[in-house]
């Protein structure tokens, strides 16, 4: 049984977007013909975001979530641009998903699916590789917790040691996928994922996202749903976006599961208005994969949401 204290220690953080200034920007030196286009595109994407702001509810702040720990600023659609984020260039556009260690038949479907939803999401190819072991960590970068009797991973042992030398050429992102327990240093109890603002690496745990301790969705997909919702919020931070706080975001940052069940499968008007400008992505064609994807793969009432956020936004081209 959990103390109070260990509920505390349990309850905390979702990601930990390691702060580092991003480097790298696709777009190169603009003339005055490129940036009244690039301004073009910004003001149709501001109008574009406009037309869904009412299938999302503002920021709640409940007792215990991300933002009664963390100070944060949120960021704009117009800061973002102007952060000169890392983006996916001509030569990097593939999203790689490498699993790391053993899954159960779920999970393999969930991580199979994540790679799937990513596509539709941001619009970049997205290859599946083939799962490799774990390898030999080094005994600064595990720990055991009483949690289960678990085994933790530093984050640091994949964003650091096993990632980057694997980072394919094309690679816009290499995402690893665990079943391993996260933690990103000493004094966390656990992390469900860490990535990279800059270095295109990044990790996932799919070892809690069964958990029903603290709740969670009496629904069969639950697992899939949180992976789902991982998979996508810490591949924006790859792609340079900040925790939103403006909306109930899929952006927004999460300390608990329950938080986590109750952001929606989606950005909000202005995280997907910088999904969009980033990736070169029409909303309208972007809510439509999106619909498509629930389509297939079971949730009709999600399909039929993002169907109507496609008609709201094609009413303002
Ligand atoms: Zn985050
Ligand atoms: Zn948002």
């Amino acid at each position: 049984m959990l103390s109070r204290f260990d509920l505390r220690r349990d309850l905390v953080v979702f990601v930990l977007a390691a702060a580092a200034c991003s480097s790298s920007s696709t777009r190169t030196a603009s003339n005055s013909a490129t940036s009244a286009k690039a301004d073009k595109r910004v003001e149709k994407l501001a109008r574009e975001k406009e037309a869904v702001v009412r299938f999302f509810q503002p920021m709640a702040i409940r007792d215990g979530d991300w933002l009664t720990t963390q100070k944060e600023a949120g960021e704009t659609f117009e800061e973002y641009i102007a952060s000169k984020p890392t983006l996916p260039t001509s030569e990097r556009r593939t999203i790689y998903i490498q699993p790391i260690g053993k899954f159960t038949a779920a999970q393999k479907r969930a991580v199979a699916l994540s790679a799937d939803y990513m596509k539709a999401f941001y619009d970049l190819p997205v290859t599946l590789n083939p799962e490799i072991p774990l390898g030999n960590v080094p005994a600064d970068k595990k720990r055991h917790i009483e949690y289960k009797n678990n085994l933790q991973i530093r984050t640091t042992y994949f964003l650091h040691d096993v990632l980057p030398k694997r980072l394919p050429k094309d690679a816009a992102a290499l995402i690893a996928f665990t079943n391993y327990d996260l933690y990103p240093g000493d004094t966390w109890s656990f992390v469900f994922g860490q990535a990279t603002f800059s270095e295109r690496v990044g990790v996932y745990s799919l070892y809690r996202l069964s958990d029903t301790t603290f709740g969670g969705p009496n629904d069969k997909d639950r697992l899939l749903l949180r992976t789902l919702k991982i998979a996508v919020h810490e591949t924006g931070h790859m792609f340079s976006m900040k925790h939103c706080i403006k909306y109930e975001c899929l952006m927004s940052g999460t300390n608990h599961l329950a938080e986590t069940d109750r952001r929606p499968l989606d950005d909000c008007p202005e995280c997907m208005a910088k999904v969009a400008w980033a990736m070169n992505y029409d909303p309208v064609k972007r809510y439509q994969n999106l619909a498509v994807f629930w389509d297939r793969n079971g949730r009709p009432d999600e399909a039929k949401q993002f169907r109507a956020k496609a008609a709201a936004v094609e009413k303002v081209q």
